[in-house]
């Protein structure tokens, strides 16, 4: 038996100061821990709630282990305090059929720290011609969808696509909403940045317009839609229409996003370029409100690792993405303004909602999966190593507060003292 004791914790009945026990990977007393030999878990001071859901990460796995594997993508993901993540698909060869989806579940059981649900590719290949084998994936219990590093662009195979899906029920169609004809040989936000480091650009355009149309395939079809990663204060405005006149659709935002801007790309920092590009000011402000009113429903992480020598080059060649597991809670709690609340129903509730996740995001009571993370909302720590085999962080140096202490999944204690 794990007995957490002394923390505030987020429970069914609102948050107390209770003792949490856990055994068997079971919730099995809140308040009182039964006397014995227990492990234990000082949690003085400290806030215990439902782990962390990611809904964007990148594992590498099959195919690019040397940027992140499965194994270290979810040491990184226990560090972050997550006890589950949804994998995307751009792997080598792509998660587009069932054979796939088996090699890489069978993998995750062996070596994964964490959960991890997988993302299946709308088309085969990524390559936006045809359908991928969606009955086959989701015969094996996938549930979100997406071709994400790249948008479907041919509008009358995703609607296909949506209709194929929507007489399945219970699924997500995600989409990464970028334009390549808008965002072609662009770096960076196209606008004052760019202009001033003679870097090409990215117009907001390549996102919105993406979003602007397959919400008119939503209406007509009517299917579950999530926009991944959003970047844009039009993009927000787009999702809130849509939200308002009854559409499903739901949205995520990155700790990157919340937190940088174009403005802070001085020295072409690779660490910085990730697709969508950092924006302007007045777009992050429009995402942090999102955020806090809901018109944004998870922040997800968009965790990309890449290996030291494919970041080290000029920032046109480098490739987009940056990591982001380890990070997150601090970042999230910052750009929710130390609300606890707002922080569990963003990254972990509401996630593990859209992602189907059922033994996960659930507040604490007797009975529930001992799917748990131990935080210090006011402990400060600098940004050094990484659990994640790639080190390609914006945050790097930065002093950051609010630290995860323990992450427990499934009953086991797998980041924090004893782990
Ligand atoms: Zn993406």
């Amino acid at each position: 038996m794990i007995v957490i004791s002394g923390a505030k914790a987020l429970t069914t009945r609102g948050w107390l100061e209770a003792d949490v026990a856990i055994e068997d990977a079971k919730i099995t007393h809140v308040g009182v821990a039964p006397d014995g030999e227990h492990s234990r878990i000082d949690g003085t001071g400290m806030i215990l709630g439902p782990a962390f859901v990611d809904l964007h990460t990148h594992l590498r796995e099959p195919g690019e282990s040397w940027k992140e594997d499965i194994e270290t993508g979810t040491a990184a993901a226990a560090r972050g305090g997550y006890a589950a993540v949804v994998a995307m698909p751009n792997t080598d060869p792509a998660i587009d059929r069932g054979e796939v989806v088996d090699r890489v579940v069978a993998r995750a059981s062996a070596v994964g720290q964490v959960a991890v649900a997988l993302a299946g590719a709308l088309t085969s290949g990524r390559a936006g011609e045809e359908m991928s084998r969606l009955d086959e994936m989701y015969d094996r219990g996938v549930r979100i969808f997406t071709d994400d590093g790249d948008s479907v662009g041919n509008a009358g195979l995703l609607r296909r696509i949506m209709t194929y899906l929507k007489d399945r029920g219970d699924v997500v169609v995600a989409q990464h909403a970028e334009d390549p004809a808008l965002s072609a040989g662009g770096h960076l936000n196209e606008g004052m940045a760019s202009q001033t480091l003679g870097v090409l650009g990215i117009p907001a355009s390549a996102e919105t317009s993406v979003i602007a149309r397959d919400l008119e395939l939503v209406a007509d079809v009517g299917i579950h839609y999530h926009v991944q990663h959003l970047s844009t204060a039009r993009g927000v405005e787009l999702v809130r229409q849509a939200k308002q006149a009854g559409l499903p659709v739901t949205a995520e935002v990155t700790p990157h996003h919340l937190t940088l801007t174009d403005a802070d790309i001085r020295e072409l920092d690779t660490n910085l370029k990730m697709y969508p590009p950092l924006r302007t000011p007045s777009d992050r402000a429009a995402l942090v409100a999102g955020l806090s009113d809901g018109t944004i429903d998870a922040i997800a992480t968009d965790h990309a690792p890449h290996a030291e020598s494919e970041k080290d080059v000029p920032f046109e060649e480098a490739p987009r993405g940056v990591t982001g597991l380890e990070t997150a809670f601090p970042l999230g709690l910052a750009a929710l303004s130390g609300d606890l609340d707002a922080v569990f129903e963003r990254m972990s509730i509401t996630p593990a909602r859209i992602s189907g996740l059922s033994r996960h995001g659930r507040p604490i009571e007797v009975g529930a999966p001992a799917n748990l993370v131990l935080v210090d909302p006011l402990r400060r720590w600098k940004v050094g190593s990484f659990a994640s085999r790639a080190a390609n962080s914006p945050f790097a140096g930065w002093e950051l507060e609010g630290e995860v202490m323990a992450t427990i999944v499934e009953g086991k204690l797998v980041y924090g003292d004893g782990a």
